[in-house]
């Protein structure tokens, strides 16, 4: 698909401004053609000896007058066309935030971060340059070059333009095979660019890793042959560029020689005068440019091309779970429900739940225990809706969920991650995540909850503290409890805990959950855990194994069961009093 294709919602949102400047380059390059003539003029006068003192003035004053007004014009265009450019990246890099926002897990598996940090950045600025610099390269080389041709055959000799311009069509031939050659490597080079940002982004965010097992020079390595790529590539795009300007000076080169040499001939026969020759030769001259133009915008273009190609494939990836085109309007979880859900992660060998069933009533609790990799996690993200579901498998308030509207579904969650991703922000402002309006008294009231407070009064600036970029500045126990508190502020009618208390100790995970049961009397609670304490309370308990159901009940029931529950029950028990 073209470029204009591709932007035509730009170029209709923007027409005002693009005719305002594309008049103004055309108007620019029509006026740029009477220096040269007035020049010529003058030249046959003075060689006529009939030039006056008035003429000269009037000439002078009108060639000046000329500079001010297309210094005008080149400013307003210059403006409008370039804002137009960083607008169009301002509204591509938006759209693309927008888009990753809806996006699930599994666009996330096929696109890594670095290549999508390369769409935002490199194509959406070759994008950028393609709907500025690309339109002014377009409008110079169209207007520029027919005004002055239209100008040589008017003014001067037709026959004389017709040799001159014999070696061009060999430029549209060089163009055309090194602008395809241009596209191809770009596109290659912009990938080479986005593995750099991966190795970049992996060397950074696992650099303490890296160092415990002294790794640092085989890391410094590795990125050093990704770069040695990326130049690679560049040089590539690099070499067919620079073959670009050579060729067509060599070809504007060539058109000078016949205009002079066949136009002194012009002169001698006298078909044509000298001035004549003159102003001929100087609007050759202003040739040269919509020449070079040209071979700028078909690189500019095909770069542009390429890009907007990459970043509409990203556009294309839809969310791998749409909202139903008829969704019934439920008004709250009273209830839910799974029934014999299966589930496989997209492309993997085997399933990572099998066959559960289980349901839960509004304001009761549900601990989820087993060994790890037996599919707690995998449990609890069915609620979040971001992967796509067996029909009739998961149900709430009797309802099929995949048939409720899906910001509905996650209005009534909060979730509460085993990995904790804070914002580099304030503890206050990591908190108010989801509710940024909330009252001190709110805050306060959630962070007592999450036992925080002592934690709190004793960082340098309370709750205005910063935390680092992901929390680096908190130890393992606060930031979960930092999640815990965001979570907990939103009141949500369903609150989903994937083992998240693991980095507190024990006395403060049962202060935690005791708080979370007395403030949630009536609400919905799943529990994945490690430690069968903090599900003990609740009123049913499954023990997953590879994916399954392999006991469930509730504590006590478990105990007498005998099985696995009991056994570990036994020793965590043991565990602690030996802590103790
Ligand atoms: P738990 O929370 O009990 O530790 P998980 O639910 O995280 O277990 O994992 C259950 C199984 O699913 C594991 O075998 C794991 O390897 C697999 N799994 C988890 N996430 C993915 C994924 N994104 N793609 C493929 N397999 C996955």
């Amino acid at each position: 698909m073209s470029f204009v294709a591709r932007l035509k919602w730009f170029f209709k949102q923007q027409w005002l401004r693009y005719t305002i400047a594309i008049t103004l380059i055309a108007s620019v390059s029509m006026l740029t053609v009477i220096p040269p003539k007035l020049i010529g003029d003058t030249v046959d006068l003075i060689r006529s000896d009939s030039l006056t003192q008035s003429e000269l003035r009037e000439k002078v004053l009108i060639l000046i007058g000329l500079a001010l007004l297309l210094y005008i014009m080149v400013f307003t265009w210059i403006t409008t066309l370039f804002g137009n450019s960083a607008l169009l990246e301002k509204l591509v890099r938006g759209r693309l935030l927008a888009h990753m926002s809806r996006m699930t897990p599994g666009f996330y598996q096929r696109n890594s971060t670095g290549q999508l940090m390369a769409l935002a950045s490199n194509d959406v600025l070759a994008v950028g340059q393609t709907a500025g610099y690309g339109v002014m390269t377009l409008v110079n080389t169209v207007v520029g070059a027919s005004v002055v041709m239209i100008s040589m055959i008017s003014l001067i000799s037709w026959k004389l333009m017709v040799a001159a311009l014999i070696p061009m069509p060999l430029l549209v031939l060089v163009i055309t095979v090194l602008g395809r050659q241009i596209r191809d490597r770009f596109t290659k080079a912009q990938d080479s660019f986005g593995r750099m940002n991966d190795q970049a982004l992996e060397s950074i965010s696992g650099i303490r890793v890296i160092r415990s097992y002294v790794q640092e020079d085989e890391d410094v390595n590795a990125f050093d042959r990704v770069t040695d790529d990326v130049i690679h590539q560049n040089q590539r795009v690099a070499l067919i560029h620079s073959l670009f300007q050579p060729i067509i000076s060599l070809i504007v080169g060539l058109s000078f020689t016949i205009g002079i040499g066949y136009g002194a001939y012009l002169v001698m026969e006298e078909v044509i005068s000298l001035g004549e020759l003159i102003s001929f030769n100087l609007y050759l001259g202003m040739l040269i440019w919509p020449m070079i133009s040209f071979g700028e915008f078909i690189n500019v273009l095909q770069r542009g091309t390429a890009s907007a190609a990459r970043i509409d494939e990203a556009f294309m990836q839809e969310a791998d779970v749409q909202d139903d085109a008829h969704p019934v309007d439920v008004k709250e979880p009273t209830s839910i429900e799974m029934k014999h859900l299966s589930f496989r992660y997209p492309g993997a060998q085997r399933d990572s739940l099998t066959d559960v069933s289980f349901r839960l009533e509004k304001g009761q609790t549900l601990g989820i225990v087993g060994k790890t990799g037996s599919g707690k996690t995998t449990l609890l993200k069915q609620f979040l809706r971001q992967y796509r579901l067996d029909e009739d498998s998961l149900f709430i308030s009797e309802v099929a969920a995949e048939r409720i509207e899906m910001e509905i579904v996650k209005s009534w969650m909060s979730y509460v991650p085993q990995e904790h991703l804070l914002l580099s922000k304030t503890i206050r402002e990591n908190i108010c995540l989801g509710k940024p309006h909330a009252t001190d008294e709110q805050v306060n009231r959630v962070i007592e909850m999450a036992s925080l407070a002592k934690d709190i009064s004793q960082m340098p600036k309370g709750l205005n503290t910063l935390v680092g970029e992901h929390g680096v500045m908190l130890s393992g126990g606060q930031k979960q409890r930092v999640s815990i508190a965001r979570a907990l502020l939103m009141h949500a009618d369903i609150l989903i805990l994937d083992d998240c208390l693991s980095a507190v100790d024990a006395k403060t995970e049962s202060h935690i959950l005791e708080h979370i049961r007395r403030e949630r009397v009536g609400k919905t609670t799943l529990i994945a855990a490690h430690r069968l304490s903090s599900v003990s309370h609740a009123d049913w308990i499954l023990v997953l194994d590879q994916g399954r159901v392999i006991e469930e009940g509730t504590h006590e029931e478990l105990l007498f069961h005998n099985g696995w529950y009991k056994q570990q029950w036994d020793i965590q028990q043991m565990e602690a009093s030996l802590q103790e």
